[in-house]
Order: structure tokens, then sequence, then C-alpha cells
């Protein structure tokens, strides 16, 4: 783990209340797909500092990159405030949540903006041509709330070992969704990932969403809980 001081570049919105930071990658770093950093900003009363997943992958150089469920927090407001060249500090990397194809098959459980590290992994996957079956089962409000959503069909579009399952929760069906509808639960794991007792499950997300799914996977469908690891967004 280091310390380095870097500077902002841009910001990209992804869906409504979700925004992507990027910060140039200053070079002597490596992360791994599905780390993440704490990032330290200026604030009134005193430095500000959060914990965020790269939702940029290793293979996509010369920045570092999160993405944020925006609030009215003053961190929030901060981030809002940083203009291009201006300086941030941040300690990188940081996590073991990571995933490098060495499994034969994996699958991946993800609500709302847990999605980041998962977003990394998959374009990692991808982007080095991986031979590992991965399924990636996610959980959206609706259906403008699936963050990276052209990414990753785009990515499927050039991963055959690449499958997506998106759920929706908060909305009646939308008109032409052929998608699944309601929370993830043990009988949407058994039919959209029917080998899943051959896979590693990777779960991301609040940490509410993380206990149920831990429970899903190793209370209902038997998985040993060295098969499931997960990362909390402690702060939701
Ligand atoms: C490993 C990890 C990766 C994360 N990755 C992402 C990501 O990719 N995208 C994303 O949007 N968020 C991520 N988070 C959550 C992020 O760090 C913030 O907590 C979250 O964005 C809420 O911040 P806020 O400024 O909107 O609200 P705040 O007002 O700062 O926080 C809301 C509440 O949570 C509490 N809180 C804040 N941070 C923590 C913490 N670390 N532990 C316990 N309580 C806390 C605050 O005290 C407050 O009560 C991650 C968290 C962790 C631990």
């Amino acid at each position: 783990m280091k310390e380095i001081k870097t500077v902002f570049q841009r910001s990209l919105p992804r869906t409504e209340g979700v925004i992507s930071f990027r910060f140039d990658d200053p070079g002597g770093i490596a992360f791994r797909p599905g780390q993440f950093f704490e990032l330290f900003l200026p604030g009134d009363g005193g430095e500000l500092a959060h914990y965020f997943s790269f939702s940029n992958s290793p293979t996509e150089k010369g920045y570092f990159e999160f993405t944020k469920r925006m609030s009215s927090s003053a961190y929030s407001r901060a981030l809002l405030e940083l203009r291009p060249g201006d300086g941030v500090r941040m300690k990188l990397p940081l996590g073991r949540f990571i995933f490098e194809g060495r499994e034969p098959k994996a699958a991946f459980l993800s609500g709302g903006i847990g999605i980041t590290p998962i977003r990394s992994i998959c374009r990692y996957l991808t982007d080095t041509g991986s031979d590992s079956k991965i399924s990636l089962l996610y959980s959206s409000r609706t259906d403008r709330d699936i963050v990276f959503r052209e990414d990753f069909e785009e990515m499927a579009g050039r991963n055959p070992n690449l499958s997506l399952f998106y759920t929706l929760t908060d909305c009646s069906r939308p008109e032409g969704w052929e998608g699944l509808m309601g929370q993830i639960d043990a009988a949407m794991v058994r039919k959209t990932i029917p080998d899943y007792s051959e896979r590693i499950f990777f779960v991301c997300g609040p940490p509410g969403m993380v206990k149920a799914m831990v429970a899903i996977l190793e209370e209902e469908l038997g998985l040993p809980s060295e098969k499931v690891k997960r990362e909390n967004f402690a702060g939701y």
C-alpha cells in the first residue's frame, strides 16, 4: 500500500445520481481488479476520507476511476467541487476482493452501486481474453438504474464467457423488458446459474444486501464459505 498525491481529471455521469470520477495514474502503482483505495479531499473542518472500489480495470491505463452514488453529504459536495488539475491524496491499493481468472468458473451477485469492483473484474477478464466462465446477476431498482449497462453489453459481445442477468426490484415490468423481475433469491440463482455449486462467488453491495446474498448462497444453496468472497460497502 502506498500513499500518493495525484490530480483530478474529470467526472462522467453514469445513471441518475451516479457519477464516475477519474484521477491521473502517476505511474508506479499496480492495482488488481476488484481492489479499492482511500481518497482524501479537503473539507471545511479538515480532511474528508472515504473508501472506493476502482471501477476501471488495470487494463484501462492512465487513470484511476471510482463511481459513487451521490448524496447530500459534505464528501459528495467536495467531489462536485473538484476542478481538473486539483490535487488529492490517496492510499492504495487495498483489499482482497480480487479475481484475475485463475478459477475456471465464477459468478458475481451485486446490487446497485456494488457493481463497481465487478465492472473492474469483468473488464479485466474481457480485455485479457480470460477463458474463465463468468456470470453476473445484477439487481437494480429500475432499468434506468443499471450502472455500466452499455459497457457490460459491449463486453458480453466480445467475451463469449460472460453471461449477464439483470433483475429489477422497484418498478413494474418496463415495456420490452426481457430480463428478470424481483429480488435475488435462491430460485433466481438456481435458474440463472444452474452450475452454481461449481463456481466461486463474489458478492458486493451495501452490508444488508451482502448479508442477504451470503445467506442465500451458504444457507439455502449450501456453498462453503470459502467459495463466497464478499465486499461490504460500509457507509450505505
Ligand atoms: C471497501 C469499500 C468500497 C467502497 N466502494 C464504493 C464505491 O465504489 N462507490 C460508492 O458509492 N461507495 C463506495 N463505498 C462507500 C463509500 O466509502 C461511502 O461510505 C459512501 O459513498 C457514502 O458516502 P457519503 O459521502 O454519500 O455519505 P456519508 O454521509 O459520508 O456517509 C453516510 C453514513 O455512513 C457512515 N460512514 C461513512 N463511511 C463509512 C465507513 N467507511 N464505515 C462505516 N460507516 C461509514 C457515515 O458516518 C454516515 O453515517 C465503499 C466502501 C467501502 C468500505
